[in-house]
């Protein structure tokens, strides 16, 4: 069967890639949790009280990478604009991807009054797993992903829920520039996604999810920021950490976990198919038996063989679907919600 379809090629690459690397790190990274750290207790923050509201730092926060200072006075001043005009993302996935792909947090950084080391501005570290799950994240805010393959019962109850989660996320941004430490020539940390989530009337959640890439972890650290959270809890960020391997195989997963973990959104993972594959080891297709990643929201679906409901590619129920039309020339739609 088709060697040349993308959801196949990439998925046999990325299994091997993890294989690769497990024996390099002697570590089981595919049976590891997806969650590899995440704050005791939940941080609100209060929003601060302003009379004149403002859209200037607003706009600047949607246009440039954001930082914590910048955040604050968008905060203080247009609380109203970010709470209402609905822009939640404001940067593309290709927009992310040109970000990640030239450093240029770090130059935004430089020109912020941070010092930041040369070799950080010119040295790329593009980690695919930021990529996934932020092109997730979009995926997911856009209506896609969660959801569609519900019955008509768990629909309403899913849109009732999705409603409200989408209601109160306010901000995502990417490359969000944080400081290390009260030291002025510390080094910041771009956080991969700050989240603001609004909590009560008037006070907001900050959180920080962090993709533990590779990189780091290959040097023998394991991520920027994990066990250095203290100082960015005393700012009023929770951090997420979550595996880049990952988010390599299922970014959607992994954005379900963030949403469950963080209780912004518990019942994500209810609404994902295939959430109960726990281990990248269980991610092959039940049809053509080859590895499967999520890179794409509709790359694995259900599919019933017999009197089992199993995981599939895209392509395989396709083709199954193409199979049974033209040995049975009937198209049973019902049972393959495909
Ligand atoms: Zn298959």
């Amino acid at each position: 069967m088709s060697l040349d379809v993308q959801e196949i090629k990439s998925a046999i690459r990325i299994h091997d890639y993890i294989s690769q690397l497990e024996k390099l790190t002697k570590l089981t990274l595919k049976n590891s949790d997806i969650m590899l750290g995440a704050p005791k207790t939940k941080l609100v923050v209060d929003l601060p009280t302003h009379n004149k509201p403002c859209y200037e730092y607003v706009e600047q926060l949607y246009q440039e990478i954001g930082d914590r200072d910048l955040l604050m006075q968008a905060l203080r001043t247009g609380w109203h604009y970010i709470s209402s005009n609905g822009t939640t993302i404001p940067v593309s996935k290709e927009k992310y991807f040109q970000q990640l792909n030239s450093s240029q947090a770090f130059h935004v950084a430089k020109q912020r009054g941070y010092e930041i080391p040369e070799k950080f501005l010119t040295t790329k570290q593009f980690c695919y797993g930021q990529y996934e799950a932020y092109s997730a994240m979009h995926e997911i805010m856009h209506g896609k992903a969660l959801g569609i393959w519900s019955n008509k019962a768990n629909f309403s109850n899913f849109m009732y829920n999705y409603a409200k989660f989408y209601k109160a996320i306010k901000l995502i941004a990417p490359q969000f520039i944080v400081p290390s430490s009260s030291y002025q020539s510390s080094i910041p940390y771009i956080l991969d996604q700050l989240w603001v989530a609004s909590h009560n009337s008037n006070q907001v959640r900050l959180l920080g999810l962090e993709v533990a890439g590779e990189q780091h972890f290959l040097n023998g650290g394991h991520s920027k920021t994990l066990g250095n959270e203290k100082y960015l809890e005393k700012l009023g960020f929770e951090m997420y950490h979550v595996a880049s391997w990952w988010c390599r195989v299922d970014p959607y997963r992994v954005i379900c976990e963030f949403l469950k973990e963080s209780g912004i959104f518990p019942e994500a993972q209810q609404y994902l198919i295939g959430a109960e594959l726990d281990t990248i080891d269980k991610y092959v297709c039940g049809i053509c038996h080859r590895p499967m990643v999520r890179l794409g929201w509709d790359w694995i679906q259900q599919c019933q063989i017999g009197d089992r409901t199993v995981y599939a590619h895209k392509h395989c129920v396709a083709h199954k679907v193409a199979d049974k039309l033209s040995t049975r020339g009937r198209f049973d739609v019902q049972s393959q919600r495909c």
